[in-house]
């Protein structure tokens, strides 16, 4: 096993993933911004090391400075975490020419994935259902009108470079598509710099449902159970869950057996993510397949009782998968929850300022807090405002919504606007209760919950 790792990344995820690896007996080196010299994940790494000033491009997007510092601390591989330069492929390459191992899939993998219309070509041959559309490389504006009047409204365009709910447009008629087509292009040029489009027909009332899967470098693969993530806000996760409550045993080995398919397309090495939208009559299209740790990766977690960061480090240190998809086995259900540095009141603004009191309810076999953030620190404008995931586990979902809701309750956060009460709302809410899940759930319960 490596002796010491880099992890190029900060907040509740770093902080995760050196938890993992000080039980493993590795030894951390944490990299940081100015902004970051007296965050959590530095105090917990055994090193640091400084990578600039506080914009992301300015220290943890750079690429060349990481690579130097794993030279210069020794550290054997590279754990990026999500987002920052998880899938990228220029990094990951960078890595693999200087004998330093990223932890997570080849950069072929990851480029193979990178563009959604790529992405959902290779999935057409490995058999793997889609969602009816269009995601062809001729990008003139009469060849999508066209292709758009054959998928039928409602549509949804999406930017094939996109991420991040950006870029994404739905369109009820034919009258709304040339408008929608020059501003989704727009969107997506300024935020990817890449303007293409890719058409699919819009599911009205879909539940987001997405496979864990696993690979290893001999060619294993398998999946670790599903996760519902159809409490979303602006196509944003909120509220994310495992196992996906109401799916027959048949749909989730479909499911299960589609994804690694999927994954095997590509050659696979690691953690990833196949995200399906499931229809009420039980049909499922593959959206995307994410190649990294997912923010929500703990849910699964309690459910499988497994640690997916020690899996990451043994399959990165070409280890064998630890498990065979009969020996996994599902227990209980766990819901996760992100609290944000956000105002409710205000359109959900990201919100800046200090922690000044901080209250994390007990921790138990029950109630997990993941955190990079302690009494004191500042939220600055500068990252994602995310300042704890809570997970909760019972043997019912009943019994985890209660936890959820009593956790809620105990969290306290002084000095900066949250939405502890807007989540306490939702995880309490009846038709939530009730399984009345979709990805349009918040926006139709709206009244009720701000
Ligand atoms: P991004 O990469 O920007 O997050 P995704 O393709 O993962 O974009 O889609 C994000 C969310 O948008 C999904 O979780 C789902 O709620 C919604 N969505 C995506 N495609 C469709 C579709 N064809 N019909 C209805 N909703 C969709």
């Amino acid at each position: 096993m490596f002796n010491k790792i880099l992890i190029a990344n900060r907040g509740e995820i770093a902080c995760r993933v050196i938890k993992t690896a000080h039980r493993l007996g590795i030894k951390c080196v944490a990299v940081y911004s100015e902004a970051d010299r007296n965050a959590r994940h530095v105090a917990m790494a055994d090193e640091a090391f400084l990578l600039g000033p506080a914009p992301s491009s300015e220290s943890y997007l750079r690429a060349d400075r990481i690579i130097e510092i794993c030279k210069e601390s020794g550290a054997q591989a590279v754990h990026p975490g999500y987002g920052f330069l998880s899938e990228n492929t220029e990094f990951a390459n960078a890595c693999e020419r200087n004998g330093i191992v990223f932890i997570g899939p080849p950069s072929s993998a990851i480029a193979a994935m990178g563009s959604k219309s790529a992405a959902k070509a290779i999935m057409e041959t490995a058999g793997v259902p889609l969602v009816p559309g269009y995601h062809g490389d001729d990008q003139s504006p009469d060849t999508l009108k066209r292709e758009a009047e054959k998928c039928g409204f409602p549509l949804l365009l999406k930017a094939v470079a996109g991420g991040g709910g950006k870029g994404m447009r739905v369109v009820e008629s034919l009258k709304a598509f040339d408008e929608a087509l020059t501003s989704a292009c727009r969107e997506a040029k300024n935020a990817f710099g890449n303007p293409n489009m890719l058409i699919e027909k819009y599911l009205t009332q879909p539940r987001h449902v997405e496979i864990q899967v696993f690979c290893d470098s001999q060619g294993n693969g398998v999946y670790l159970a599903e996760r519902d993530c159809s409490i979303q806000r602006r196509h944003q996760k909120v509220i994310e869950e495992a196992p996906a409550p109401g799916l027959s045993d048949d749909t989730r080995r479909a499911m299960g057996e589609a994804a690694v398919r999927a994954a095997q397309a590509i050659d696979y090495v690691g953690a990833g993510t196949v995200e399906f939208l499931y229809d009420v009559d039980g049909s499922f299209y593959f959206m995307e397949m994410n190649t990294r740790l997912q923010v929500e990766h703990p849910v699964t977690e309690m459910i499988t009782g497994l640690d997916l960061v020690e899996w990451q480090l043994r399959v990165a240190d070409g280890e064998p998968l630890p498990l065979k998809q009969d020996e996994i086995k599902i227990r209980g259900h766990a819901l996760e929850a992100r609290i944000y540095a956000e105002d409710p009141d205000q359109d959900f603004l990201p919100a800046t300022g200090t922690l000044r009191y901080l209250r994390t309810p007990d921790e138990s076999a029950h109630v997990r807090v993941d955190t990079g953030v302690i009494e004191g620190d500042e939220v600055s404008v500068y990252y994602d405002p995310m300042i704890a995931k809570l997970i909760v586990w019972d043997d019912s979902r009943e019994g985890a919504i209660n936890r959820m809701v009593q956790a809620l309750e105990q969290y306290r956060i002084g000095g900066l606007k949250t939405n502890t009460r807007f989540l306490h709302r939702l995880a309490d809410a009846t038709p939530f209760r009730e399984v009345q899940l979709d990805t349009g759930f918040i926006e139709r319960h709206r009244e009720r919950l701000f």
